[in-house]
């Protein structure tokens, strides 16, 4: 098998209506990138809207073009997780379907990659356009929190725009979890990778599909995936609480011997409460590593293909 110099990666959620222009300007790029040697990988992620026809019609007239229909929403990481084992690509592009990243910035990626000897060439948001304050805040504090947590370093302010080479997606798709913060999973994969700034796009046409509530899960995922230092807080608080109690069990011991033992209301409840709170805090953060545990214990395949339309030119590994 001859492998493609190109491949482009895109999960597309309800992205109807981004979805011609999206394939216009991603062959445009490619063409002037690489001419002919191309592929366009579209996974349709159970969306609810026309995705799936459009890029039906669109892999009938393309033969660039590969779409694969996911049996359900699986989510943005493992849609992008589905695209990446069916690409087979010597170079890897991934982009997102709403145009926020543009694909025109392939070239020059692409020059870096080749400039820098790089595997991976990821774009870094510089500025985002056309999102809310409270995203552009609650992303830039997840982003430095996370720095600050993990072993591995992930770069800052970096979604999952990115150049990659064949080599360092295979290491990529080598680790097998079901919990995947991919840009995050890059990172800890290592080669040589060069940050790209760029400045983000407003959204072609529809709105995010990252609320608040997919954020935290997808911070929840990056923060259990990258560090056990929430463990390592719970021994702490732990820690501080067994010395703190040593110290009110001599005033308790004074008090007995002083005969002045009784009042103090607000002292018991204060302790009740407090230690109450805490116990269920840190039995939480256990139990979000547990929770995890037992469901990459499953081993259940990270997502179910329903369809494909169009030329599939690789090692198809679709996941199971
Ligand atoms: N996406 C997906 N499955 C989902 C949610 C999102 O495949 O369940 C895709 C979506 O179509 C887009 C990308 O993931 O291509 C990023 O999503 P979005 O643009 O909504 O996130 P934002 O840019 O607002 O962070
Ligand atoms: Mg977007």
């Amino acid at each position: 098998m001859k492998r493609p110099a190109l491949s482009v990666v895109v999960p597309c959620y309800n992205e109807a209506a981004c979805l011609d222009v999206l394939h216009a300007r991603i062959s445009g790029a490619a063409r002037a990138a690489v001419g002919d040697d191309y592929e366009i990988v579209l996974i349709n992620d159970g969306s609810r809207d026309d995705s799936w026809p459009v890029m039906q019609r669109l892999a009938a007239a393309d033969p660039h073009l590969v779409a694969i229909n996911l049996s359900r929403n699986h989510g943005h990481q493992l849609a992008l997780t589905a695209g990446l084992d069916l690409c087979s690509g010597e170079q890897i592009l991934i982009i997102d379907a709403d145009l926020q990243d543009p694909p025109e910035l392939l070239s020059d990626m692409r020059a870096t990659m080749a400039a820098q000897g790089a595997d991976v060439v990821y774009a870094v948001r510089r500025k985002r356009a056309g999102e809310t304050l409270f995203k552009k805040v609650t992303a830039a504090i997840f982003y430095r929190m996370l720095d600050r947590l993990t072993d591995t370093p992930i770069p800052l302010d970096t979604g999952d725009f990115r150049l990659m080479s064949r080599r360092a997606l295979d290491a990529l798709q080598s680790l097998p979890e079901q919990a995947r913060f991919i840009r995050g999973m890059v990172a800890w994969v290592g080669f040589r990778q060069i940050p790209f700034p760029y400045d983000r796009a407003e959204r072609h046409a529809g709105e995010t599909h990252y609320p608040l509530g997919k954020m935290i899960a997808l911070a929840f995922d990056a923060v259990t995936g990258f560090s056990t230092a929430p463990l390592r807080w719970a021994s702490h608080i732990g820690l501080a609480l067994t010395a703190a109690s040593l110290l009110l069990l001599v005033y308790i011991a004074i008090g007995w011997l002083t005969g002045s033992a009784v009042q103090g209301w607000t002292s018991t409840m204060l302790v009740t409460v407090v230690l109450g709170a805490v116990q269920m805090l840190v039995l939480g953060m256990i139990g979000e590593y547990l929770g995890r545990l037992y469901i990459e214990s499953k081993r259940r395949p990270l997502y179910l293909v329903a369809d494909i339309a169009g030329p599939v030119q690789g090692h198809a590994r679709l996941g199971y």
